[in-house]
């Protein structure tokens, strides 16, 4: 089953994909880990990027497609779940031929969202594993307190999770990847998950949802 989640940043999209992946063997595709990968690894692409990525603002559709065609011809017909993209009504559209070059055909699209103000307070919660790029927040607390349970490194804040920088990316959810809501709702692939729940209500229901 090949799906796309969407919903603003800090509606734990990124563990929901983890237990998708675990739960249904669905590889968790993230267009903000790849970008941030070649970010780390000081590629020429990683260098241009990384101050656009610093500000909260999209990286260019170009970069984007590349990175994500590469990886997704890499499963070799593996299903996935696919986290980050697309984010605007844009790369909805370019996904469509994009998929169909690979002989892919999406399942499902779940929208998780939650109020606002409930988004601001887990995003300043929220710290990466600066190694291994583990997620902990106010739902899954690492173990000793700025360092990582699988690998022991440091956990930081990230640059994109500071106030200002989630208030950016907020406004930009809003006006340009929400209308994709209804662009997959026209599709019949859209369903709704409220996100303002424990993880375990949340993983239930995405439970319920992709059983067969
Ligand atoms: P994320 O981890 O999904 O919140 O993404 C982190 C950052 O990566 C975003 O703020 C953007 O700068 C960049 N990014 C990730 N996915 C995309 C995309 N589909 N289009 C443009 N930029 C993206």
């Amino acid at each position: 089953m090949n799906l796309v989640l969407l919903g603003p940043p800090g509606t734990g999209k990124g563990t929901i994909a983890k237990f998708i992946e675990v739960r249904f063997g669905c590889a968790h595709v993230s267009t903000g880990d790849l970008l941030r990968d070649e970010v780390a690894s000081r590629t020429a692409v990683g260098l241009e990027i990384e101050p656009v990525m610093n500000s909260g603002a999209l990286v260019d559709d170009a970069i984007v497609l590349r990175v994500l065609e590469k990886t997704l011809a890499g499963l070799k017909g593996k299903s996935f779940v696919l986290d980050g993209f697309p984010r605007t009504l844009e790369q909805g559209e370019i996904l469509e031929p994009l998929l169909a070059r690979l002989g892919i055909a999406l399942d499902l699209v779940l929208e998780i969202d939650s109020p606002e103000e409930i988004i601001v307070k887990r995003l300043s919660a929220r710290r990466q594993c600066v190694s291994c790029k583990r997620i902990y927040g106010l739902d899954v607390p690492s173990k000793n307190e700025g360092l990582c349970d699988e690998c022991g490194s440091q956990t930081v804040l990230r640059k994109d999770d500071e106030p200002e920088v989630v208030k950016e990316r907020l406004r930009l959810y809003n006006d340009i990847t929400r209308p994709l809501s209804d662009f997959y709702s026209g599709r019949g692939l859209l369903r709704k998950i409220d996100g303002d729940r424990t993880l375990q209500e949340i993983f239930a229901e995405v439970e319920k949802l992709l059983s067969p």
